[in-house]
């Protein structure tokens, strides 16, 4: 079985990761760019800062993927961090889960938010039609108007009403009246929450590092770099690339945007159901370069939350408190990495982004002179977030059916277009968990069941294959 991988991100090194593993030779992998890694891969600036595509942190729900991370990157040379996370908002910083703290608010915000949540209580449960109802029926309507609403278009770029919430899960905190009323009672921050409040950062090279080792653990002759995919013919089982060679394959295993697949491929057929069921945004990253020391009180804090519009970006990562080799001279350099969504429905300035950042940072207090930034890097994801909208699932489960009958496996982040199973550890196994099926008829756990895939720390091999 002739297999040909399509994007050399985690998804598509996963499956070229296990397909080598299992020793079956009949591969090759085609990566637009030059490098591998995808959205998760890191870059040095002209000045010698790192940057990821965005705040990127490791946790994962596979026992398999724990073991790769420390064989690709040794345990020493992984630094582990205490989630440290905070919105700022009403000009002070709030921890994160913010409806957990509400306690730090003006009084008249608190007010607001504890007669949402009591009404709540009061109303009993409502079932909620969208993301925005969810939010409303979930934290009230207090936290709803004052944090949940401005805080979630300002990330997805799309009005919450747009969204599905059945992906939310293990991703959004709930909120529990009392420990509400306790945190409030006993003055205390309510910090540890969830599932990523401890994770782990490569000390050096950035999130690309952990890729390009993997990469570099490949057959070379197989990995094709600037191999830009241009056409893909199904019925004769051919993908042609920009440089006009030609790739012949049994399997298609496809990590590329799904939109882009049914596109190269000419099914016209389906662009319909994926023209009103694939959303996605952008993602524009803005780095800040700065001299000296991080401030006192940011000297501990990993990334931070902004709802409000004095700043374009949502969430802002003090990058160089991951690791001190993100800077190129931690005694005298650090960083603050900045992410800002955009979609039709939030367009972005692009010429003007770095500036309005630079004049965010000090609207929300986090430099204090323009003079301290010693560099910027900006980066554009056309394709950053996939939008879990109201008519996504109805697409995919009319779209991904109708490929593998051409023997069209899409898989990954926007691949398979699944936000709840679209971080690093996801991404990879649906690529690993392809080749499972393809070559040893097993089931598919991630793609297929989303939440059991988020569920807990899986066996490898998963549960699901031995029964
Ligand atoms: C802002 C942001 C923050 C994130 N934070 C986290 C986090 O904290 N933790 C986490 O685990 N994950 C995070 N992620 C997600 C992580 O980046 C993805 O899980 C991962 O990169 C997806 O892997 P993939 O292989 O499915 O897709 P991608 O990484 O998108 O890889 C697809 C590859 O296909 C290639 N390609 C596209 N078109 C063609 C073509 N025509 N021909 C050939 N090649 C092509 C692309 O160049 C790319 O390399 C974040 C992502 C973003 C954008």
């Amino acid at each position: 079985m002739k297999i040909l991988i399509l994007g050399g991100g985690p998804a598509g090194l996963g499956a070229a990761w296990r397909l080598n593993q299992l020793g079956h030779h009949t591969w090759d992998l085609l990566e637009a760019s030059h490098h591998a890694g995808g959205l998760a891969s890191s870059f040095r600036d002209k000045n010698g800062f790192f940057w990821d595509i965005g705040g990127h942190v490791q946790f994962s729900h596979y026992e398999y993927f724990d073991s790769l991370m420390h064989d690709l990157i040794p345990p020493g040379d992984w630094l582990t961090h205490q989630r440290k996370s905070w919105v700022w908002m009403r000009n002070r910083f709030i921890p994160y889960p913010f409806q957990n703290n509400i306690r730090r608010l003006p009084r008249e915000d608190l007010a607001r938010c504890l007669h949402g949540l009591v009404e709540l209580y009061r109303s009993g449960p409502r079932p909620p039609q969208n993301f925005k109802d969810w939010i409303e029926a979930t934290f009230g309507t207090g936290i709803a108007d004052i944090f949940m609403l401005p805080y979630n278009f300002k990330v997805w770029a799309y009005p919450p009403e747009q969204l599905a919430y059945h992906w939310v899960g293990e991703r959004v905190a709930v909120t529990d009246l009392s420990r509400v009323l306790e945190n409030l009672i006993f003055e205390r921050d309510d910090l540890s929450w969830g599932p990523n409040n401890v994770f782990q950062f490569p000390r050096q090279g950035g999130t690309g590092a952990i890729w390009n080792s993997c990469a570099r653990r490949l057959p070379a002759d197989r990995l094709h770099f600037g191999a830009q995919v241009e056409e893909i013919d199904a019925g004769r089982r051919i993908v042609t690339t920009a440089d006009g060679c030609t790739w012949s394959y049994d399997r298609l295993i496809s990590t590329i945007p799904l939109t882009q697949l049914l596109r190269l491929s000419g099914r016209k057929d389906l662009a319909a159901a994926a023209r009103r069921g694939l959303r996605y945004s952008s993602s524009n990253i803005v780095g800040i370069g700065l001299k000296g020391q991080p401030p006192e009180h940011l000297k501990t804090k990993c990334w931070m939350y902004f709802p409000e519009s004095d700043c374009p970006y949502y969430r802002v990562t003090v990058f160089s408190n991951y690791s001190r080799y993100n800077v190129p001279d931690p005694q005298r350099t650090w960083s603050l990495m900045t992410e800002t969504s955009e979609s039709r429905y939030k367009p972005v300035k692009h010429d003007t982004l770095v500036q309005e950042t630079i004049r965010g940072l000090l609207n929300t207090k986090l430099i204090q002179e323009v003079s301290d930034v010693v560099s910027t890097w900006s980066y554009r994801a056309e394709h950053g977030y996939p939008t879990p909208g109201l008519y996504r699932d109805q697409a995919l489960a009319k779209i991904l059916p109708v490929l593998e009958l051409d023997d069209i496996y899409s898989r990954g982040r926007f691949g398979a277009w699944k936000y709840e199973v679209s971080n690093q550890d996801h991404s990879f196994m649906q690529g690993l968990e392809i080749v499972e099926r393809l070559l040893n008829g097993r089931p598919e756990i991630t793609l297929p069941d989303p939440s059991h895939a988020n569920s807990r720390k899986h066996p490898f091999p998963f549960e699901r294959w031995r029964i």
